[in-house]
């Protein structure tokens, strides 16, 4: 329980939404270990268990190496239509387990062409997945809504190859475009005409900015990459002297423009680290709080689940913990997050009368009555 009263029973049962979440490394390892055998990948760990552990220990290693190893096993076995078809299935039954209604998976497709898919059949098999998961919800009566965030790898030249995949399946099942992988070093500009060609085509786009680069790489971000959202941005923190506001930071701010922050992530890919200037830190010293109170539109996201072994739930209570949040600061940070969204205006609609409603008539219970606070 967190100082507020909230229970993570309570908080896991409650209407949720997910921005920020990485499909591929959001599997689960029991499937890992399975598809692992029938791709004849060897794992460092042949358990369920072990092998979170394992993940959990490299991601928290303090090595950015480390931490990316992991990506190498998880993508080795999602290289077919089946495991890719089995991957957005099971994403939504976890998503309905962890109580969260409106999420975008976000991956990369050119990293699953190894077994021979194309990058639109890889998009079309996880749509199957994702199609299915959501009749399975259904049946037992759940509604979630799954729309697809597609990324292009900064690091490779295929951008315009998936720009042209959203382009094309925009709002049927895909919603959105990211650039993901390094940061420092391939900034937005890199990816500059790919931006003009989504804009021009009315697709909005998310880039991952400010957790691995600084300032700079967020005020790409929102000039040649036009976000609407950032991937972390975090670290538009080093923009802020005290109260005193930088120009970038202003612009964030001013504009609105929804930070998907991932605190335990944060934390281990060293994006608080870089804010605070300590080598390891706690989750009270994430700059989420301080962004929070002056105004700046947050969320909370999962970012690499199996990576880091954590839920959405989990990360909310985290926060809580550190930070005394009650349940209408968790609430606001989900009506953040609907607001934010790419989801058409009618699902967001029917989502933000399902999300109030709910959390309004479990409030009593959910915490004790002191203490709310709101930005
Ligand atoms: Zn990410």
């Amino acid at each position: 329980m967190s100082p507020s009263g909230l229970t993570f029973d309570a908080v896991q049962r409650l209407p949720k939404i997910l921005l920020h979440d990485h499909l591929d490394s959001s599997i689960r390892p029991s499937t890992m270990i399975e598809l692992a055998q029938e791709a004849g990948h060897e794992l460092p760990a042949d358990s369920p268990e072990k092998l979170r552990a394992a993940f959990r220990e490299n991601a928290n290693s303090g090595s950015l190496v480390k931490y990316l190893e992991v990506f190498d096993h998880i993508t080795a076995v999602l290289q077919s239509r089946d495991a890719l078809h089995r991957l957005g299935q099971e994403y939504v039954e976890t998503l309905v387990e962890d109580g969260v209604v409106y999420a975008e998976p976000r991956w990369a497709p050119e990293q699953h062409l190894q077994g021979g898919l194309s990058l639109v059949e890889a998009v079309e098999a996880v749509q199957e997945g994702i199609d299915e998961g959501i009749r399975q919800a259904e049946a037992v009566g759940h509604t979630v809504v799954v729309d697809q965030l597609l990324c292009a790898m900064r690091m490779n030249d295929r951008a315009e190859e998936v720009a042209d995949i959203v382009i094309e399946k925009h709002r049927r099942g895909v919603v959105g475009f990211d650039i993901a992988g390094p940061e420092d070093g391939f900034l937005p500009s890199r990816f500059r005409e790919t931006f003009t060609r989504l804009t021009e085509a009315l697709v909005p786009v998310t880039v991952h900015a400010g957790e691995a680069a600084g300032v700079e790489s967020i005020r790409e971000a929102v000039t040649a990459g036009r976000a609407h959202r950032l991937g972390h941005g975090i670290r538009v923190a080093e923009d802020i002297q005290s109260t005193e506001l930088g120009e970038v930071a202003r612009w964030v701010l001013e504009r609105q423009i929804h930070l998907e922050t991932s605190p335990t992530s944060n934390v281990h890919t060293g994006a608080v680290a870089a804010v605070t200037g300590k080598p390891h830190n706690v989750m009270s010293e994430h700059p989420f709080d301080a962004l929070y109170r002056m105004g700046f539109n947050v969320g909370v996201n999962t970012d690499n689940r199996v990576v880091s072994d954590v839920t959405l739930t989990g990360e909310l209570m985290e926060l809580a913990e550190a930070f005394d949040y009650t349940a209408t600061d968790l609430l606001t940070f989900q009506l953040n997050a609907l607001e934010a969204g790419f989801a058409s205006h009618e699902d967001k609609q029917r989502l933000r009368e399902h999300v109030i409603t709910s959390w309004s008539s479990s409030a009593s219970p959910l915490a004790n009555s002191s203490g709310t606070r709101t930005a």
